[in-house]
């Protein structure tokens, strides 16, 4: 079918994507399409429904229910707008059903009055409301009736995430016209066998009912092999991934030797076991020449700092240079300032790289560092800048990974020769999912904490009793200690979080506290007076800290004992649990206040769970429960797959067969390249080409 467009670069268009020999697609919803990063027919047929409506059930508008989402048919007996502000719409019309009369609403969109008139047969699906009398039903989704036959015969109609400038119904015809001409296309690529073993649907069926299902079982056993499919790809690639990673050759570090029997003797303190073992597997892959790309999981206060500290000695000792990057200034400060004390007597030269250095002391530092004279550099994003550049990277450490991205992350590691690479994070990943999302790491757990540590006792406080936390935090400090106060989190900008601050902090100082000494810490304020303030806080002439969340990772105060957190409802578990980790590190008792008043069940839940345990690996695993991995990981960037169809929670038992098969087949043939797997092949190449969030790591 020929289509008059006068578009100048339809032709260039319409020979990459294909999508224009659709009906109904030209050049502009084309262009809306490869918006949702659908470019060809087969990104259009692997883009699911979200949901399904099941249409086979129209209700009669007589048997409908105030508050119910329900679907209807009928027949327009009159439209009209209503204008009820300026720029707003309200588009009515009457339908009728045979028996009875609803009037249907759309807001703000006026060209539905082009489409609806007086005699369209009409589907609608929507919120019923009953309104002055009258049965309202605001429209969600609707199709107009032509020639009397709906997209899907069978009643169950496809809901795809909303797209904007792409009606529901038009996005349903186009997907219905991809099938029609490019279904047989759509080759089969999983094994035979495979197929048999988990009783999958063949992949041509599978599509085809995954959007136009015969019923709501169909679409469920679609999606299961459809499932399977995506995660036996993503497993195929990460079992890859190990392959290759494996048989490059990277750096083979000494043995131990005085240097490291030097920093180890000097520690105040002896190491836990947790810590000597993990430390045990970091030298044996540091000694081995595979590259090391190992995670150190451990909660809060488990010591992650010393371990990493010891790997960056041992690649001092054989010779090279080691970098650690931190989130913060604060941080990486600290972390500089303990390497300092311990290795400035053993002669390693310690530096410290920040953004907020001068332009003269930064090219100092940077031109030591690129002739080797510095052995270990800490720092923050600034390390990662392109003037960075080392003699020799043996050792590569990121200290809080979650907060950085993979690819700033792999920007760190690209600054040497294939050097050892350390990662650590103070957010656990519940056991079941490590494999998943750190599937192209060794994990080391580090599941013991420091002797002598306190559990930190937790409570949960409505805010009316703001009264009695002033009195305890006033207690605490009579006894010589000091407390965090982190205020309400202002989703909506930082700019909102340091005003909210700012007011607490005049209110604590003027109001409830005003003779003891107040202090306000916040990301926009200059790094010297965050440290000005740091350093009053440390030494003790600070009492009480009033932060946003800047505190939230690494700060080492062990005589606070006291973690108050407004609003606590408003953060995730996983920040939680690392604003309370700020506490209960010296001798002291202490105690974590979450001032909250959540307005639902998860949100009570969520507040309990914090004051039942103590045990980041158990919180992360009811966050997970309770919100979903999307929410719990915050972003993309965590290195979580993002995933089409399949949930890692949900489908976690179809994870596991997943990688099964995945490495049976690679056994078979480790680089796909038997015939049957070609296609396999293709897939995991395109699954990963445009996903800067696996494979770019090393
Ligand atoms: P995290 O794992 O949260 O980064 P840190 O490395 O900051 O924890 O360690 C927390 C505190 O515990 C620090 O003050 C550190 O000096 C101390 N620490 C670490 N290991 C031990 C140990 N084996 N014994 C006693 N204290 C330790
Ligand atoms: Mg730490």
């Amino acid at each position: 079918m020929e289509r008059v467009d006068k578009s100048p670069d339809r032709y260039k268009k319409s020979a990459s994507s294909g999508l224009q020999s659709l009906k109904g697609v030209g050049p502009k919803r084309a262009m809306l399409l490869s918006r949702l990063g659908i470019h060809t027919i087969e990104d259009l047929l692997y883009h699911f429904p979200r949901k399904y409506e099941d249409r086979s059930l129209v209700k009669k508008i007589s048997q409908l229910q105030d508050g119910e989402t329900a679907t209807l048919f009928g027949i327009v007996t009159g439209v009209r707008d209503i204008r009820p502000g300026r720029g707003m719409t309200i588009t009515k019309a009457a339908l009728f059903d045979g028996a009875a009369t609803a009037c249907a609403v759309w807001f703000n969109q006026p060209y539905i009055k082009r489409k609806v008139h007086k005699g369209t047969k009409i589907i609608v699906t929507g919120k019923a409301e009953r309104k002055y009398g009258d049965l309202q039903l605001s429209v969600s989704d609707y199709e107009v009736i032509e020639n009397e036959e709906p997209v899907n015969s069978a009643g169950i109609v496809p809901v795809y995430p909303a797209t904007e400038g792409l009606p529901p119904r038009t996005l349903r015809l186009i997907i219905k016209d991809a099938l029609e001409q490019r279904l047989d296309s759509i080759k089969e690529f999983l094994p035979s066998d495979v197929l048999e073993k988990y009783n999958l649907m063949p992949i041509d069926r599978a599509i085809s009912s995954i959007h136009f299902p015969g019923d709501l079982d169909d679409a469920q056993k679609a999606r299961r092999r459809l499932v399977f499919e995506e995660l036996l790809v993503l497993q195929t690639g990460i079992c890859m991934l190990r392959g290759t990673v494996s048989r490059t050759v990277g750096i083979c570090h000494k043995k131990d030797g005085p240097l490291t029997a030097g920093f180890l003797g000097r520690l105040p303190y002896k190491m836990t076991g947790a810590q000597k073992r993990v430390l045990n597997e970091i030298s044996r892959d540091m000694e081995s020449k595979k590259p090391m790309n190992r995670l150190i999981q451990g909660d809060v206060g488990s010591g992650k700092t010393v371990v990493a500290a010891a790997a960056l000695v041992k690649t001092v000792e054989s010779g090279y240079q080691g970098v650690m990057m931190a989130p913060t200034e604060i941080l990486a400060t600290q972390h500089a300032e303990g390497l300092m004390e311990v290795l400035g007597p053993l002669g390693v030269q310690v530096a410290l790289l920040t953004g907020s250095l001068g332009k003269k002391e930064k090219e100092a530092i940077i031109q030591d560092i690129r002739d080797g004279r510095t052995d270990i550099v800490v720092g923050t994003h600034a390390l990662i800048q392109d003037g960075v550049a080392f003699q020799k990277l043996g050792l590569a450490v990121t200290d809080e990974q979650h907060r950085f991205g993979v690819k700033q992350r792999a920007k760190l590691n690209d600054k040497g020769q294939r050097p050892d690479v350390l990662v650590m994070t103070a957010t656990p990943i519940p056991r079941t999912l490590a494999l998943t999302v750190y599937g192209d790491l060794d994990i080391s757990v580090i599941d013991e904490l420091p002797p002598g540590r306190r559990e930190i006792k937790t409570y949960w406080i409505a805010d009316t009793e703001k009264q009695r936390i002033y009195k305890f935090i006033r207690e605490q400090v009579n006894q010589g200690r000091q407390v965090y106060y982190v205020c309400p989190l202002v989703e909506e900008s930082e700019k909102m979080d340091i005003s909210a601050a700012l007011e607490l902090a005049a209110l604590l100082q003027s109001d409830i506290f005003p003779d003891l000494q107040v202090g306000l810490m916040h990301g926009r304020m200059k790094q010297d007076a965050k440290d000005m303030v740091m350093k009053a806080f440390q030494n003790g002439s600070i009492n009480i800290l009033t932060a946003t969340t800047v505190i939230e990772v690494g700060i080492n105060v062990p005589n606070a004992t006291v973690m108050v957190i407004e609003n606590a409802d408003r953060f995730g578990l996983a920040q939680l649990h690392q604003l309370r980790g700020r506490v209960g590190r010296g001798a002291h008792q202490s105690y974590c206040i979450l001032i909250a008043n959540p307005a639902t069940a998860e949100g009570k839940a969520r507040m309990d769970i914090m004051t039942r345990t103590n045990d980041g690996f158990l919180i992360a695993d009811e966050d997970l429960k309770l919100r979903g991995p999307g929410e719990f990981f915050g972003t993309r960037q965590s290195g979580l797959p993002d995933l089409k169809i399949a949930d890692i929670i949900r489908d976690y038992k179809a994870l596991s067969a997943a990688r099964e098969e995945a490495m049976a087949l690679l056994r078979r043939d480790p680089c796909l390249k038997l015939p049957e797997n070609v296609k396999l092949r293709e897939k995991l190449m395109a699954r990963f080409r445009d996903t800067d969030n696996y494979f770019s790591t090393s």
